[in-house]
C-alpha cells in the first residue's frame, strides 16, 4: 500500500482534495504555489506518497522530487533574477508540514532577503572529532 496520511495538508493537495495552485505534476510529484510566498512564484514541490524528511524517503522517489525542483527551477529562473531552494527536516529542522517538500523561490535583484543566521567558531581540534563522529556514522 502507499504511504498516505489522512489529515496531511500535503497528501490532501497530491490528492487534489484542496484547491491548489499546481503547476505541475507527474505520476510520484506534483508541484504548487506556496500560499504564502516569499516572493511571488515560491513553489513548493512534493512526492505524492506521504514520507517525513528526506531521511524517510526511498532514494528513486528523492530522485524523481529533485528532477521536478529542476525543472520548476528552470521555469522560475526565466522570470528571476536567482532561484533559492530549502528543505525544512523536524521541527526543530524549521519543518511545519511534515510531509518532505522543497522550497523553490525566485530571486529578484534588491528583493531584499537575507540568509543571515549568526554563524559560530570551531575551537582547536574540534574539528577533527566531528568528522571522525560523522564519517562513523555513514
Ligand atoms: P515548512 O516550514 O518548510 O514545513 O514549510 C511549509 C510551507 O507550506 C509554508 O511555506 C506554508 O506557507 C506552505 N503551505 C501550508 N499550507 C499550504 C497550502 N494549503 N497550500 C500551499 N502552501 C501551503
Ligand atoms: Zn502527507
Amino acid at each position: 500500500m502507499k504511504p498516505t496520511n489522512t489529515n496531511c495538508i500535503f497528501c490532501k493537495i497530491a490528492k487534489k482534495q484542496i484547491p491548489t495552485d499546481i503547476l505541475y505534476e507527474n505520476n510520484k510529484t506534483i508541484a504548487f504555489l506556496d500560499i504564502n510566498p516569499v516572493n511571488k512564484g515560491h513553489t513548493l514541490v512534493i512526492p505524492k506518497e506521504h514520507y517525513e524528511t528526506i531521511i524517510d524517503i526511498p532514494e528513486d522517489l528523492l530522485i524523481e522530487v529533485i528532477k521536478t525542483t529542476k525543472k520548476i527551477s528552470i521555469a522560475l529562473s526565466k522570470i528571476s533574477d536567482g532561484i533559492t531552494i530549502a528543505q525544512n527536516n523536524k521541527k526543530s529542522g524549521g519543518q511545519e508540514i511534515p510531509h518532505l517538500h522543497f522550497h523553490i523561490i525566485p530571486r529578484y535583484k534588491n528583493d531584499g532577503l537575507k540568509y543571515n543566521w549568526p554563524t559560530k567558531k570551531y575551537k582547536e581540534g574540534e574539528t577533527q572529532q566531528l568528522v571522525e563522529k560523522i564519517k562513523n556514522l555513514l
